[in-house]
């Protein structure tokens, strides 16, 4: 069913990163390699997209690419589209514009030199590109970047930029450019906009419900949805990071606690959503970016 082409195209990314060391930087101040963890979750969606003979797009960590250049081959091997999502997942806020563009040139490179292809897509660590941090997007047209992901238009706990436009389209940089803009999708519930098809929303709303938001945000634009490695990863957490996570605070060990809520059964979500609606690569979505 996902192949027929008379239904709807929707979007379908991921973005390509080893969760446990970034949460060990972020939360707890320790520096570690890259773990194995993002080769074999990251294989998991790779099976899953097989399964569904479906192609999406991989907003791939420069980091990762270095860790793992196999792993960047092997997504680009099964004609997937690759993006970049920075190169060591440093939100916007806490960047320099020269910091950004060096970020953004890394991970271009490194992942330019692996595929020989030219990057188009970026999707920005944590949404982080907001009515503060939309010098980056000026910063992007400067690299050559064609279009961005990174909109989360509604107002989360630390990310978002509500009021933004719900809908692919072009949008105007504060430097005077124009890039095309692919924001995450989002739909109301109890009168909130909230991005119910991914991360938390999307593990713990039943899956009748999913599906429902699903088709109406589908009859209206294309879904984007999102999917990290790591929310595919059922094996507990590493000893280092369990001793770690023990000495943080009561609200940190609720907020990581929280994103391991219903991992075992995302696959089969997935696998439900890949077989009853169709999704493709972002650029296929941006009729300008599709000379492929
Ligand atoms: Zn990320």
């Amino acid at each position: 069913m996902e192949n027929d082409e008379s239904l709807p195209l929707n979007g379908f990314s991921v973005d390509v990163e080893d969760g446990i060391s970034i949460a060990m930087r972020d939360r707890f101040g320790r520096r570690i390699a890259q773990t194995e963890r993002v080769l074999t979750s990251t294989r998991k969606i790779l099976h899953l997209l097989a399964r569904h003979d479906t192609r999406g797009t991989f907003f791939v960590l420069g980091q990762v690419g270095e860790a793992y250049p196999e792993l960047v081959r092997e997504i680009q091997a099964a004609g997937h589209e690759i993006g970049v999502h920075g190169h060591d997942h440093h939100v916007f806020h806490k960047l320099s514009r020269d910091q950004a563009r060096e970020e953004l040139y890394r991970a271009k490179v490194v992942l330019e030199d692996l595929t020989g292809e030219k990057m188009r897509g970026h999707r920005a660590p944590c949404f982080s590109i907001d009515s503060n941090t939309a010098w980056a997007l000026d910063v992007l047209l400067e690299l050559g970047f064609e279009y961005d992901s990174s909109i989360m238009p509604c107002r989360g706990l630390g990310y978002g930029w509500s009021g933004q436009r719900l809908g692919i389209g072009p949008m105007d940089t504060p430097g005077g450019g124009q890039i095309m803009q692919v924001p995450l999708s989002v739909t109301s519930l109890a009168g909130r906009k909230v991005p119910a098809l991914g991360g938390s929303y999307f593990r713990l709303l039943p899956l009748s419900v999913s599906r429902l938001i699903f088709q109406r945000i589908q009859s209206q634009r294309p879904v984007i949805m999102y999917l990290h490695p790591y929310e595919l990863d059922p094996e507990p957490y590493p000893e280092f990071y369990l001793r770690e996570l023990a000495k943080a605070t009561l609200k940190t060990r609720l907020r990581m606690r929280s994103f391991w809520l219903r991992r075992k059964s995302l696959m089969q979500r997935y696998d439900h959503l890949l077989s009853e609606f169709r999704f493709g690569r972002i650029k296929e979505l941006i009729p300008e970016v599709e000379p492929t």
